[in-house]
């Protein structure tokens, strides 16, 4: 670590840091909440752009009709599959989605999710991104989740915690940000499982839009509850004190 520029020293460190804290705060996450890998998937697309709840509501629906498998959503229509998600929100787009990814699952791997496993990870996250629906968030979550595969998964919950302690800026990329995971941590799924899961239960607890700093467990990490942009609440640095506002 030593030899590391003393940027990349500061941000192996942060993350080092950040990961000892969330988990001394929360403790373990037990993600994904999924009974089967195929509920985990089916959970990762239609989390897109809504809160768990719903998610949890249509999941119910597809259970009672007992249509949660890849063979059953494979035969359904999609205007039944959308009736029957409708609590996750853009139903039509969803079911669109979920059907994009059985049939894929069909063509590449005859239905069967233990093939689809087999498949190398750097391989399957490609094809998976084939998938029309299917971005870089929720192909590394049905990765990580639902197949136990090392890649880290980025959301916004991820970008906000990083860019309010100067780690990140605004527009770094989803892939900038997983780079940083990636390259000063062992790729181990279980690690790359907590650590996620600790952020946005970080996001939902305290790293929310207005930021409860004060509470937080990462108050002391490289941030002032003082010397902080009162809009964005992005730490001041010598070096951000003229910052960007995210919010502006
Ligand atoms: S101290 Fe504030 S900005 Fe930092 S993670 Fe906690 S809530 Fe977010």
């Amino acid at each position: 670590m030593s030899k590391l520029p003393k940027k990349k020293q500061r941000v192996n460190s942060f993350l080092q840091s950040a990961y000892q804290k969330l988990f001394k705060h929360f403790g373990p996450q037990h993600w994904w909440p999924g009974e089967t890998p195929f509920e985990i998937i089916v959970g990762a697309i239609l989390t897109q752009n809504t809160n768990w709840g719903n998610v949890e509501k249509a999941i119910r629906n597809l259970k009672h009709e007992k249509v949660l498998t890849p063979q059953a959503l494979h035969q359904i229509s999609q205007s039944k599959l959308a009736a029957l998600i409708k609590p996750a929100g853009y139903f039509n787009v969803k079911a669109k989605r979920l059907k994009n990814f059985i049939d894929y699952l069909f063509a590449e791997y005859d239905g069967s999710l233990a093939k689809m496993k087999r498949e190398k990870l750097s391989t399957l996250r490609l094809k998976l991104l084939t998938i029309n629906g299917i971005g870089p968030e929720t192909a590394d979550s049905i990765l990580l989740y639902a197949f136990a595969k090392p890649t880290f998964v980025v959301d916004a919950y991820t970008k906000r915690l990083l860019y309010r302690h100067n780690i990140i800026e605004h527009d770094a990329t989803y892939h900038d940000v997983k780079d940083l995971f990636e390259t000063f941590f062992k790729h181990d799924s279980k690690f790359f499982n907590e650590y996620h899961a600790l952020i946005v239960r970080l996001g939902k607890d305290y790293c929310k839009t207005k930021a409860l700093c004060q509470l937080c467990p990462l108050n002391d990490l490289e941030y002032s509850l003082i010397r902080k942009c009162p809009d964005c609440h992005r730490a001041l640095t010598h070096s951000s004190l003229s910052h960007s506002c995210a919010k502006k």
